[in-house]
């Protein structure tokens, strides 16, 4: 491919089909055989399926069915090193690409018992018994007619074919192997998963990665609507013309407390160094089971409302009444949570002389 852009050049047309080709492979692999297969975080209409399943295909990571019981396992197993395929436990370089240069698991290769879901699909079936046609047609038949219509058939091969895939490849395999070493982990320690939003800007929104090992079943990997994770965007924007439905998404309340508890490890981890320590993590505990106390409180008020307006009482006495409750319970679970927050942030903040 240098050899060939150094000798014959290389032009815009080839340029965009590459970029283009890049975000269309790599996000049916992260849409499609990631969220939407492996995980069911949504349904799709028949017609995406059909598109993920191409796309998914071109980007030359095996079958739906196989990369999903691959998937399930590694979510089942993290990080056990005999059974997870890819075991960021064993290093770099074995969980990015050495895992998949040997047989490793050969006695596992075919037992799709994990999903039997997956295999009442027929788009799925499809794929897995024509695979090879398809990987074959989709990644030379069309960048070969592009190649053609743009006036160099090899060229927009090697470009928008082969080097777009090095890199899908690559990005892709990110996930498995830096998004298990590299960043945050907020919501759980139990497994090597981390945050990282530079991984996310590369991996179509894949790198929040410790999120998605505690809450798999979640449409988005990146919560928060200022998180990078065009995966979550496309799969809400075709939401809104009907192509995707049962969106699906972790309670609010949940998140909170994984998160919470999370911050109360890491502070206790570090205060036991202070001299006065057994005074501070007692002070501390007891702001952390008051916000607890305040945040379930707060939210059974949310969801009783909720209720409510759904039922859509008449009553309006009890409605106020209930109304004011909640409101009252909001703002003492949010002057709680600012108030550990400052508290949190005082302790962990690493004073400089
Ligand atoms: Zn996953
Ligand atoms: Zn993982």
């Amino acid at each position: 491919m240098p050899f060939w852009v150094v000798f014959n050049g290389i032009d815009l047309i080839e340029i965009v089909t590459a970029l283009v080709l890049f975000f269309f492979t790599g996000m049916s692999i992260t849409a499609g055989y990631h969220r939407l297969w492996s995980h069911k975080t949504y349904d799709a209409h028949p017609i995406v399926k059909v598109v993920l399943a191409i796309g998914g295909a071109m980007a030359v990571q095996n079958s739906i069915l196989h990369w999903s019981s691959d998937h399930r396992v590694h979510h089942r197993h993290v990080d056990v090193n005999d059974k997870d395929p890819y075991s960021a436990k064993k290093g770099f370089w074995f969980s990015h690409i050495g895992w998949m240069l040997r047989e490793y698991q050969a006695e596992r290769y075919s037992d799709y018992s994990n999903c039997r879901d997956l295999q009442k699909d027929k788009v799925v079936m499809w794929q897995h018994n024509y695979y090879l046609p398809i990987v074959l047609i989709a990644n030379f038949g069309i960048t070969g007619i592009l190649g053609w219509l743009n006036g160099d058939v090899i060229g927009m091969i090697l470009i928008a074919g082969v080097a777009r895939l090095v890199a899908v490849h690559h990005v892709t395999f990110f996930i498995n192997s830096l998004a298990h070493i590299w960043g945050k982990r907020p919501y759980t320690d139990t497994n090597t998963a981390r945050d990282n939003g530079i991984l996310a800007f590369f991996t179509f929104g894949e790198g929040y990665h410790n999120y998605h090992h505690i809450f798999e079943y979640d449409y988005r990997n990146g919560i928060h609507w200022w998180q990078y994770d065009p995966t979550k965007w496309l799969i809400k924007t075709l939401s809104w013309f009907g192509l995707t439905s049962n969106l699906r998404k972790t309670p609010e309340e949940r998140i909170e407390k994984a998160k919470l508890q999370m911050q109360l490890k890491y502070a206790k981890r570090t205060l036991v160094n202070l001299p006065n320590a057994d005074e501070v993590v007692a002070r501390v505990q007891k702001e952390y089971d008051l916000l607890v106390h305040k945040m379930s409180e707060y939210y059974s008020a949310k969801k009783k409302l909720m209720a409510d307006k759904r039922k859509d009482i008449q009553a309006s006495v009890d409605k106020l009444e209930i109304d004011f409750k909640y409101k009252e319970l909001k703002q003492a679970f949010m002057l709680q949570r600012e108030k550990w927050h400052s508290l949190y942030e005082y302790y962990m903040t690493p004073v400089s002389a």
